[in-house]
């Protein structure tokens, strides 16, 4: 059935049937569906007095907390479109985002005031609203399931990131269609992910749209004995991980997700061991593989973890495409392959985003028209290399391309290198990941305009603080090393395996 609703159809239906009960918690702060509303209407109201317009892109740079879901809903409710940024990143990733985003306003804070030097009109959340002429009714701009409701940017091949283009249609389609989590009523969810990443948005949409409590972990980094005293404060029940911290939490305090009832886990392969540390420390555990790129709208598949999953070599699973989600296995012509042989996802249906924001051309290459489908559908091709089981089952084989995953963190390392080859010292750059596990680590290899001569020579530290300047944290290199030049292969590739061990101490220069 084509979804006809908005995320703000949702949300106000939740405020009619339960306005009294609770939205937000993070003790002692307490807003109820009510309430969140009507402050997020003031604040709607007043993004709309100062010229918001639908699909108008309203940035938020915020720390983690209550304000950050008020500026949420008020940027929808005033017809904009939120792009979040992270106060962790550096000033000129920001800078970058808000330009690129062509935002026409940004909601921060005081304390953040210095840090984006782009001009565009700010609003401080933390200050009082100016008064409005009272002479001026707002008006309530249509908001249709079409309309953009959010912009997250991800890591881009060519040196610069992309904003995927979620609409209002794509998030409804995620808080309704997730049958292996369903979240209702009793439930409370934890905002735990930046909301500069798309798991945010199963955070804050699924529990305000289903009626759950959103539960909000302090800002800061997370560590799993703080996390399980958190969980246990506020109740929570539905909890997102990423693989990564998943591992974490097996090895030092698995026994942190006892109040669950479903985890969430994914944004990379799952690790079959610390699943199984996992379940033998919360027995009562539901753990569901989440699997989806941002721009099919956080989920694609999802996969309930069976018993019978942690006794297979292949691992976990991805599933089963979730509501109003079709997912096809096609060789490199496009031609749908038959079961159990390996071919690209693409996947189709009301998750999929607009396109990349201002990019037409990769939006081309990226999101093609669907073949399989009633006319005007478009399926986003995943780079990713699956194969279908004989009973529908899909299951993750590897990327077809060099993306990498790293903390959670997506990343294309031809974005890093185009970065470092800015960088007047360095001729050349070529960046891959070595090692597994917990140990996994980027590498950069370099080679210097004038290698060692003092003029043109350039050290790991230079280097690291070129890219600390301009790149999020997890986007720079754990090792540098320095080359004559990059080996390559007889058709001009770099030749990988030629390149020297990172971990050998002559070249090398360690985080
Ligand atoms: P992102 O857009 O940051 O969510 O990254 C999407 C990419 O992460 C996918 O295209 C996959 O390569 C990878 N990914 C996400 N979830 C999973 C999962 N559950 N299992 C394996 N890979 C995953």
């Amino acid at each position: 059935m084509p979804i006809s609703e908005t995320v703000l159809d949702l949300f106000a239906r939740q405020v009619s049937a339960r306005g009294a009960s609770t939205a937000l918690w993070s003790p002692p702060y307490r807003r109820s569906f009510g309430e969140l509303d009507a402050q997020a209407q003031e604040l709607a109201d007043h993004l709309v007095g100062l010229g918001i317009r639908p699909d108008d892109r309203v940035a938020i740079l915020l720390p983690r907390g209550p304000e950050q879901v008020v500026a949420m809903l008020a940027v929808l409710k005033a017809g904009g479109a939120y792009v979040p940024l992270d106060p962790a990143h550096p000033v000129e990733r920001i800078d970058f985002l808000l330009r690129d985003s062509g935002a026409r306003l940004l909601v921060t804070d005081q304390r953040l005031t210095g840090r984006p030097t782009h001009p565009v009109e700010r609003l401080h959340i933390d200050l009082p609203l100016p008064a409005r002429p009272a002479a001026a009714p707002p008006q309530r701009p249509a908001v249709a399931p079409d309309s953009l409701a959010y912009v997250i940017y991800t890591s881009g091949s060519t040196g610069t990131p992309k904003g995927v283009a979620v609409t209002h249609r794509c998030v409804v389609r995620l808080v309704r269609g997730l049958d292996e989590v369903a979240v209702g009523p009793d439930d409370t969810l934890l905002m735990l992910a930046p909301t500069a990443f798309d798991a945010s948005t199963f955070e804050v949409w699924s529990a305000l749209c289903n009626g759950a409590r959103l539960a909000i972990h302090p800002p800061g980094p997370v560590g799993p004995r703080e996390l399980g005293a958190e969980l246990r404060r506020t109740g929570v029940t539905v909890l997102w991980l990423t693989a990564q911290l998943a591992n974490l939490v097996a090895d030092l305090h698995p026994q942190a997700l006892e109040p669950l009832r479903t985890l969430v886990v994914g944004g990379e392969v799952l690790s079959v061991p610390h699943l199984r540390l996992l379940l033998a420390a919360n027995p009562q555990l539901r753990i569901v593989n989440g699997y989806g790129p941002t721009e099919t709208t956080t989920f694609a598949t999802t996969h309930p973890v069976a018993p019978a999953d942690l006794d297979e070599a292949g691992g976990v699973p991805i599933g089963r495409p979730i509501g109003d989600t079709r997912c096809h296995v096609v060789d490199p012509e496009g031609r749908p392959v038959p079961a159990g042989v390996l071919g690209e996802l693409l996947v189709g249906g009301a998750g999929v985003a607009r396109g990349y924001l201002g990019r037409p051309g990769l939006t081309a290459e990226r999101f093609v028209p669907d073949p399989f489908g009633p006319p005007g559908g478009r399926l986003y091709r995943t780079g990713d290399l699956v194969r279908r089981r004989a009973d529908g089952v899909i299951e993750f084989a590897s990327r077809i391309d060099d993306q990498v995953k790293l903390r959670g963190f997506r990343i294309e390392p031809g974005e890093i290198r185009a970065v470092l080859t800015q960088h007047p010292a360095v001729r050349d750059a070529f960046v891959t990941v070595s090692g597994s596990g917990l140990a996994t680590e980027l590498v950069a290899y370099v080679v210097p305009v004038a290698p060692g001569g003092p003029a043109g020579g350039v050290d790991a530290a230079q280097l690291r603080t070129h890219l600390g300047e301009r790149l999020p944290e997890p986007l720079v290199p754990g090792r540098f090393v320095l080359l004559d030049r990059l080996p390559l292969t007889s058709n001009g590739k770099v030749d990988r395996r030629a390149l020297p061990d990172p971990a050998a101490p002559t070249a090398s220069g360690r985080r």
